[in-house]
């Protein structure tokens, strides 16, 4: 296995297919993949000190606070398994959150961060979040389009059959919130990223493999 760090940073809209992307490029990079949707998501689940106060926020669609989230980022990247590189979906959100990213990464003398912009246009990312659904068992993500998945029906895989359910901030006012949060909070990051030449473009349109097949060789040639 190679020592290179891939300290990868996935940017792009709600629905833009960060998720299913982090996950491939983890296994692929071996690499953890870091969301911190899921690590909220679990506190909420478990119904955590940190779970009671991001709840209201994500049901919302709105930003859990920073000094929350920076917490604990901080805390994850700091794990040994990182220490070859990570996968980071969903962080940093904000520009001083990109600000405690850049000195959590000095303090660890870590490699400078390679960050994707997944572009996707906003019609295609409402009918994507409009018609999400997760499976509780195996965390796989499907579209109710795709053949097999209805609502109320089981998993798709037949290797799983868990119970399928749709976020809570899928729902369609809460999308629109997440929309607009993301172009005034996360859209600034692109021109913060890309003024400091670690930017690529991958594009987001596509089945989730031809996606995959873009985003792998666009980070191994930059990394
Ligand atoms: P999506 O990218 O589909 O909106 P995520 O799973 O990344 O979903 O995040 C879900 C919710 O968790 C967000 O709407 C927000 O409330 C909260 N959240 C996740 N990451 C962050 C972050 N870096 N800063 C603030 N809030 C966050």
């Amino acid at each position: 296995m190679s020592d290179r760090e891939y300290n990868v940073v996935l940017l792009g809209a709600p629905g833009a297919g960060k998720g299913t992307q982090a996950k491939m490029l983890s296994d692929q990079l071996a690499v953890p993949h870091i969301s911190t949707g899921d690590i909220l998501r679990g506190a909420v689940a478990e119904g955590t000190e940190l779970g009671a106060k991001a709840k209201g926020y994500m049901d919302r669609g709105e930003l859990v606070p920073d000094d929350l989230v920076i917490a604990i980022a901080g805390e994850r990247l700091a794990q040994d398994d990182c220490a070859r590189g990570f996968v980071l979906d969903g962080f940093p959100r904000t520009v001083p959150q990109a600000e405690a990213l850049g000195r959590a990464m000095d303090e660890l003398g870590r490699e400078p961060l390679l960050v994707v912009n997944l572009a996707v246009e906003e019609d295609e990312i409402v009918r994507r979040l409009s018609g999400r659904r997760l499976c509780r068992d195996c965390d796989g993500i499907f579209h109710i389009d795709d053949e097999g998945v209805t609502d109320g029906g089981p998993c798709p895989d037949p290797d799983c059959e868990g119970e399928l359910y749709q976020r809570s901030d899928d729902r369609p006012e809460a999308i629109r919130e997440r929309l607009a949060v993301y172009r005034e909070q996360t859209e600034p990051l692109i021109d913060y990223y890309s003024k400091r030449g670690v930017l690529v473009d991958v594009p987001g349109e596509g089945s989730p493999d031809e996606i995959a097949e873009r985003l792998l060789p666009a980070v191994r040639d930059r990394s």
